[in-house]
């Protein structure tokens, strides 16, 4: 049995508020895949749970009218893989969370989850900082919108407040719009497995599909919270696809900007070694899937969505 002194159900984000608020040793529970694990090890032990489970307006992907896509975090990662949005402008993700767990897990643990536990090693963390995706929190003091590049404090910490509900995760077009990606992650099997490492790589490429005219490169536990590598994306702008040495300037150049640590799961030379090794294989497999037009427009407003971009 779990050690819980109250349990509330939250009738809306408002309510979730307002329960934090009153309570200051309530925590939100949502899939509790992470929560009641924690529980069950003493961790917030006689504590109170808000849950966010029942609330309709945190669950699904909607496009909004200028073309900026919303993730409801109570989205699970079952539901986010197989949302016809999610394929259509950042499969990427859906491929990434695909990776969480086992099948139960994907179907209980949730995407704001994933985020608000501040933890590097979550394996939607790499792909979002690539998107530069916004999280929306909302608390006593109202809403603001943090930058998931500027989320993260430290492990497991994030700029949360206690009384704050994440109520969306928002993509903007002009961060999915005619971009690739691929997310690969390494874990010692190949299923119920906390990633060892993760790496996001996505491109935009010119029209002609030639040359690289942003490229974006984000990890989960190549430092103590996700982080992008910006140098070496912008040595990969202007680069010919063509020419086997962008797999040498990215496989080199994210060691200048990455800070791994040696833990049971692997030791930090191992670490240097995925680092380098999956940015090439993810940059390789961005580059294909842009020369294979799976590069999407922008979702605009009168425009049925997804034609293909190149
Ligand atoms: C067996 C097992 C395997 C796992 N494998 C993986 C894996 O491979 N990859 C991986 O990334 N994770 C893995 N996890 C961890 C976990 O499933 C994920 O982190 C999941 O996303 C957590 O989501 P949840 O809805 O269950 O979160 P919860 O447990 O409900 O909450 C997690 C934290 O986020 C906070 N929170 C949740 N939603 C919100 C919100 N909307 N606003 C504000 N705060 C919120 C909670 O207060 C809590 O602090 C695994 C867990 C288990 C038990």
């Amino acid at each position: 049995m779990f050690d819980i002194e109250h349990y509330f159900e939250a009738k809306s984000v408002e309510d979730a508020v307002r329960l934090l608020t009153e309570h200051e040793d309530a925590e939100i529970i949502s899939g509790g895949t992470d929560v009641l694990v924690k529980l069950r090890d003493g961790k917030g032990a006689g504590g109170s749970l808000v849950s966010i489970h029942e609330i309709k307006e945190l669950h699904g992907v909607k496009i909004l009218s200028d073309g900026t896509l919303e993730i409801g975090p109570a989205t699970c990662f079952t539901d986010l893989t197989n949302d016809p949005l999610i394929i259509r402008y950042v499969p990427y993700l859906g491929e990434a969370v695909d990776t969480v767990g086992g099948p139960q897990i994907r179907n209980q643990g949730t995407i704001g989850g994933n985020v608000c536990n501040g933890a590097t090693s979550a394996d939607s963390a790499a792909t979002l900082q690539t998107l530069n995706a916004v999280v929306v929190l909302q608390g006593a003091e109202g809403v603001r919108r943090v930058p998931v590049t500027e989320f993260y404090t430290g492990p497991g910490r994030t700029v949360r407040r206690h009384d704050e509900v994440c109520r969306a995760i928002e993509i903007r077009p002009e961060d999915y719009a005619g971009f690739t990606g691929c997310y690969m992650k390494y874990g010692k099997r190949a299923a119920m497995e906390i990633a060892t490492l993760g790496c996001c790589v996505r491109v935009r490429l010119t029209p002609d599909g030639e040359t690289i005219e942003e490229a974006r490169i984000g990890y989960g536990v190549a430092a103590p919270t996700p982080i992008r590598c910006r140098e070496t994306e912008q040595a990969l702008a202007g680069k010919r696809v063509a020419d086997d040495q962008i797999y040498e300037l990215i496989g080199s150049g994210v060691l200048n900007e990455v800070n791994p640590r040696s833990s049971w799961r692997a030791s930090k030379d191992f670490r240097l070694q995925l680092i380098s090794e999956l940015a090439r294989r993810a940059l390789k497999e961005a580059i294909r899937r842009w020369q294979n037009h799976e590069a999407p427009d922008a979702a605009l407003p009168g425009r049925k969505g997804g034609d293909q971009g190149c």
